[in-house]
């Protein structure tokens, strides 16, 4: 079967999920979505897939299974513990779970999938909702080699770096780490434009020069924070959209447990967790705004 004519089913049409399946409908995939939230799913049918009735009716009979879901709780109440989806996925298809969930959850799913037959694998992505739109999101993955080759065509339609963290899990470990490290830069960006714009300075002309100095990094480059500097990101509408601060607080969480399990010194990654519990502390709808909204601590 050549891979256009697998039938992917795809569940969790959220920020990510749905300009991810918009790139495999135009890349030729024919797509089964699947979400909560009907208007999530009406807006991905607009992008070109079928509508599923259920999580269960997507998954039934694909050939490849994507999953971008919240967080862990919901990938295992529904992959295993309420309604029990890999039970329904056929054995020999492949699973694909892009959601940020801990190593121990992924490991979990791993292993359920083996036992079923499913081959598995653990791919967070990175770059944001700007790269899910353009097809050009980083894979972190972890699992099998035979896994990990089963699933570039699909994965090269919506990202363009696709890496091998190792075997199950390991894509997830990768993530939190590459999280913890996006936390500490987006808050450390912050500060330094904010004390600019205090002692006189216009944010674009000094995100410029930063940009263009030994402070550049990603969210100068492609995120910036203060509202204005850059058209199209979260901070010039208001933080609306891209990376929720209750999601960034979630891997956090996660960096958290994952560097107290394996006794790795993290204060920074601690600093900037302390500081993304005190914005969702600060406002009632301040969990619900991209993480960019992290200048408002320093204003
Ligand atoms: P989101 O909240 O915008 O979307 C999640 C979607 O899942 C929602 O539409 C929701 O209705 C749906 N959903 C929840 N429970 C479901 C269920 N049981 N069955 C079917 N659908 C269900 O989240 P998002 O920003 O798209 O993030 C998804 C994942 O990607 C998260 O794990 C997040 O940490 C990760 N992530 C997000 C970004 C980003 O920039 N937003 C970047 C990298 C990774």
């Amino acid at each position: 079967m050549s891979t256009n004519e697998q039938t992917i089913a795809f569940i969790g049409l959220g920020n990510m999920g749905a300009p991810m399946v918009a790139n495999l409908c135009t890349k030729g995939f024919s797509v089964r979505a699947f979400d909560v939230s009907t208007e999530a799913l009406h807006n991905a049918v607009k992008l070109g897939c079928d509508a599923a009735t259920s999580a269960s009716a997507a998954v039934s009979g694909a050939d490849v299974v994507l999953t971008m879901l919240p967080n862990g709780e919901i990938v295992e109440s529904l992959l295993i513990d309420e309604q029990c989806l890999l039970e329904v996925i056929p054995s020999g298809a492949l699973l694909i779970d892009c959601s940020t969930v801990s190593a121990t959850t992924s490991l979990r799913v791993h292993q359920h999938a083996d036992s079923l037959g499913v081959q598995c694998l653990d791919a967070p992505v990175s770059g944001g909702v700007g790269a899910a739109k353009a097809g050009t999101l980083a894979f972190m993955c972890g699992g099998t080699l035979d896994a990990f080759a089963a699933a570039q065509a699909v994965l090269g339609a919506m990202g363009a770096n696709i890496f091998r963290a190792g075997d199950a899990g390991a894509g997830q470990t990768a993530k939190i780490c590459n999280n913890m490290l996006l936390a500490v830069h987006m808050a450390g960006t912050a500060e330094a434009l904010q004390m600019g714009v205090n002692n006189g300075l216009d944010p674009s002309v000094l995100s410029e020069i930063m940009r263009k100095s030994s402070g550049g990094n990603w969210s100068l480059e492609k995120y910036n924070p203060y509202p204005g500097v850059m058209p199209e990101v979260p901070a010039s509408n208001d933080y609306v959209g891209g990376f929720l601060v209750k999601l960034m607080l979630k891997d956090l969480g996660l960096a958290a447990k994952a560097g107290k399990a394996s006794s790795s010194k993290t204060p920074m990654g601690d600093q900037a967790h302390a500081l993304f519990q005190q914005l969702k502390d600060s406002a009632e709808d301040a969990e619900g705004k991209d993480f960019s909204s992290i200048l408002k601590i320093f204003q």
